[in-house]
């Protein structure tokens, strides 16, 4: 089965500052984007790739994505013929914008962002998805700004049942790249955080032990060419990443990649995974496309 990864929205409420398309600036984000497409339109386009490649995984993004016009016929149409992840920031999420989805082919990941809501409110709306029979991952970003209250916000949520995944910020903050420049007690906050269940009052790593996982913040940009490079990478064979205009390319580190265009419906995926010779994931699960390009299609 082929995994997209697609930007549909270019547009969001919370404009958090440590957002790449803040960072690429919302009004160039509108221009790359082009016209809204109907639902019509794009349930044409997503057609066309099931008559090619069969069902596939959409993991939607963007911006957010609740706020593309109509984006609820949109999900329930694609969904007929696909399996549909949505990254979502749950702001624009209650029983009408799901209304009419079906949990056995629609999925969320929603982030949680601190500065923006209380964690109250976005529990209430995951509890919400769980009780409307939706799986809804969690996730919240390591940013340098927001890892006080990271640990008590996962277990917060934790008794409710639901496990919120800590990922690593990657970028620039304060004029320094991350992770790459974690402190070491950034580093522990992080280590405890992920670890943290409601069973983990215990832990009792040594200090020494997590110095060992400095090398889990190392990246091939700094460190080195890495396996990426030279491993055969599937990503352009079962994976592919989809911007706002619809242009299609192997992922997100090689622009000059093209494999079509969603729109006009002439995708064509490559046969077999090869190396891309760019070494900028650094580890053999591909940052770039979060593992599926390493990994076998299935
Ligand atoms: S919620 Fe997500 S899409 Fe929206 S501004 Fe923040 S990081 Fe970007
Ligand atoms: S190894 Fe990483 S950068 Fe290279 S093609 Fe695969 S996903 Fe893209």
């Amino acid at each position: 089965m082929k995994t997209f990864s697609w930007d549909i929205s270019c547009y969001c409420d919370y404009k958090c500052e440590y957002c790449f398309f803040t960072e690429a600036g919302w009004d160039n984000m509108e221009k790359l984007h082009g016209k809204v497409k109907t639902p019509d339109a794009i349930d044409s386009a997503w057609r066309d790739v099931h008559g090619k490649y069969g069902p596939s995984r959409i993991k939607m993004t963007g911006g957010e994505p609740f706020s593309y016009p109509e984006f609820n016929e949109i999900v329930r149409r694609i969904s007929r013929h696909h399996y549909v992840q949505i990254t979502t920031n749950l702001s624009r999420v209650d029983g009408g914008a799901v209304k009419g989805m079906d949990p056995r082919k629609v999925t969320f990941n929603a982030t949680y962002h601190p500065s923006k809501e209380r964690i109250e409110d976005f529990k209430d709306k995951v509890m919400m998805l769980k009780k409307a029979g939706f799986i809804c991952d969690v996730c919240y970003l390591a940013h340098p700004k927001q890892l006080r209250e990271m640990v008590n916000y996962k277990r917060y949520l934790a008794q409710y049942g639901i496990i919120m995944s800590i990922v690593l910020y990657r970028g620039i903050f304060n004029g320094i790249r991350y992770p790459e420049s974690y402190t070491i007690q950034e580093k522990i906050n992080i280590e405890y955080a992920k670890m943290y269940t409601c069973k983990m009052e215990s832990v009792t790593r040594s200090f020494k032990e997590l110095e060992c996982l400095v090398d889990v913040y190392r990246f091939a940009d700094n460190e080195g060419p890495g396996t990426a490079g030279i491993k055969a990478c599937s990503a352009g064979s079962s994976y592919a990443s989809i911007a706002l205009d619809g242009t299609v390319r192997r992922c997100g580190q090689t622009p000059d990649t093209l494999l079509g265009n969603l729109y006009e419906k002439n995708i064509v995926m490559r046969e077999a995974p090869v190396a891309c010779g760019r070494g900028t994931c650094g580890n053999d699960e591909c940052s770039e496309c979060n593992g599926y390009g390493m990994n076998n299609e299935s």
